[in-house]
Formats: structure tokens, C-alpha cells, sequence
């Protein structure tokens, strides 16, 4: 199921030109170690295994799966969506999965027909991790709050994700319709927000990689030299996080 749909993403090629995200000033220091590499290739598969899944039923699949409901849709993808992405992630990382940090960043846009229409809201939670609250992302201190202590490699495909739904919902509010209620344009906003969502993340991959004396220990083949955009596969990830692993238990953090 997820080859044929990656591929598609591939030949898709949806990123605009220019979506490249400048790292911010901001970030803590530790955002450019090495060590965040595994947590950036896993949020990435992430992003591409829930894309492909949304492709079965978005509009503009050819023979996409009809659902009754946008739920319904919601319902199957959900183990491969955050809450349950560790079951079924091809490797764990070495460094803790999970519950707040900073390579953690949700967040959710309401329908066109919700009050406020078409709003990115970060959900607050509670130290039982339910959601307690959700704030409008541009008012008072939210986005400081979202921002704040977080990888603006993290962060920045998350508001690039839920500014493609924000773009959908609009385009649905205009129409009068609601974007939630038509499970295949839904499905369709889904599958185009976590393709960008995944691109994004992969073009920040190569970056911390070329920005690392030692290349974070990749040993690229010839044909991955060849393409100044490749990025280590899952096996070569696995191997250099094992590596680095090693080496940070015998001799502590290294670059
Ligand atoms: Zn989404």
C-alpha cells in the first residue's frame, strides 16, 4: 500500500519553489546536533505513511475508496497518525519518544463552518495528556508558546501543514460547503498537507547533514552522491543511529 503512494508523492512534486525553511535564530542549539536526525527521519516517514493513506480516499485519486464519513477515513488512519505512530514506526530512535519536547509540535485548524472558521489552534495539554484547551495560534502569546524551547525544523513544516488545510477550508467556506463533511476533499487537504509536511522535513534532513563537519556519519552510495537532495535510507538511518548511539554511551554527545 505504501509504495505505490510514495511514489506518487515523488512524482507529484507539490513543494513550491522556495518553501526551503531558514532555520530560526531562535532554536536552542541542540536542534543542529546530529542527534536529532533519527527524530527528523521518523516524523518524516511519519508524515509519508499517513499521506499515502489519505491518497486511497482523496478526490483526486482515480480510484479512490468512497467513505461515508470523514471520521470514518479518520478512524483507520489514526494508528499511523501521532498517538499511535510508535506501534508500527519501521525503527525507534535512541533519544524518548513522545509526550512534550522539542521535537514535538501539534497542531489544528477548524472547519469552515466552526467558530472561528478556518483557525489554526494549538491544543494546551494536561498533565494527564488530554487536551485541556486550544488557543488561537496568532493571538496573545500562543505562537511563543508553540514556538518557544521547540526545533524550528519541527515547527515550521507544522505551520506550513495546517496553513495548506486553512488554504482548503477557505476555498470550502467560499463554496459554502464544509471541508470536514466532503470526506474526499478532506482526505484530498489531508494527503496534500502531509506530502508538503514530509518534503519539508526531508529538504531540513540534507541541511542538518550538509551543515555537520562529519556528515552525521552518513556514507552516502554513488548514486545517493549523485543527488545533491538525497537523504539516507531507513537501513543506512538505523545504522548511523546505532553508530552514534555507540559512540555517545563510550564517550558522551558528540557533533
Ligand atoms: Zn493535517
Amino acid at each position: 500500500m505504501k509504495r505505490p503512494a510514495l511514489l506518487l508523492l515523488a512524482v507529484l512534486g507539490i513543494l513550491p519553489s522556495g518553501t526551503v525553511l531558514a532555520a530560526s535564530p531562535d532554536d536552542p542549539p541542540k536542534c543542529k546536533e546530529c542527534q536529532y536526525l533519527c527524530a527528523l527521519m521518523d516524523q518524516m516517514l511519519q508524515k509519508e505513511a499517513t499521506a499515502g493513506f489519505y491518497w486511497k480516499y482523496a478526490l483526486k485519486n482515480p480510484n479512490a475508496l468512497q467513505a461515508a464519513t470523514s471520521d470514518d477515513v479518520y478512524n483507520q488512519v489514526k494508528d499511523v497518525d501521532f498517538a499511535n505512530w510508535g506501534k508500527t514506526r519501521p525503527w525507534p530512535c535512541f533519544e524518548p519518544k513522545g509526550g512534550p519536547g522539542p521535537t514535538q509540535a501539534d497542531l489544528e485548524t477548524t472547519d469552515s463552518t466552526a467558530n472561528p472558521p478556518c483557525t489554526i489552534l494549538m491544543d494546551i495539554y494536561g498533565p494527564n495528556g488530554a487536551i485541556v484547551a486550544q488557543k488561537e495560534l496568532y493571538k496573545g502569546d500562543t505562537y511563543q508558546r508553540f514556538t518557544e524551547g521547540k526545533c524550528s525544523d519541527i515547527y515550521q513544516p507544522t505551520i506550513k501543514h495546517e496553513e495548506k488545510h486553512q488554504q482548503d477550508c477557505k476555498a470550502a467556506k467560499a463554496m459554502g460547503q464544509s471541508l470536514f463533511d466532503n470526506p474526499a476533499r478532506w482526505a484530498q487537504s489531508e494527503f496534500e498537507a502531509n506530502s508538503l509536511h514530509a518534503q519539508i522535513l526531508r529538504q531540513e534532513i540534507r541541511q542538518l547533514i550538509n551543515s555537520s563537519p562529519s556528515g552525521c556519519g552518513w556514507k552516502p552510495t554513488d548514486g545517493q552522491k549523485k543527488d545533491p537532495s538525497s537523504i539516507p535510507s531507513v537501513k543506512q538511518m538505523q545504522r548511523m543511529e546505532q553508530i552514534r548511539h555507540f559512540f555517545e554511551m563510550a564517550f558522551g554527545p558528540g557533533d
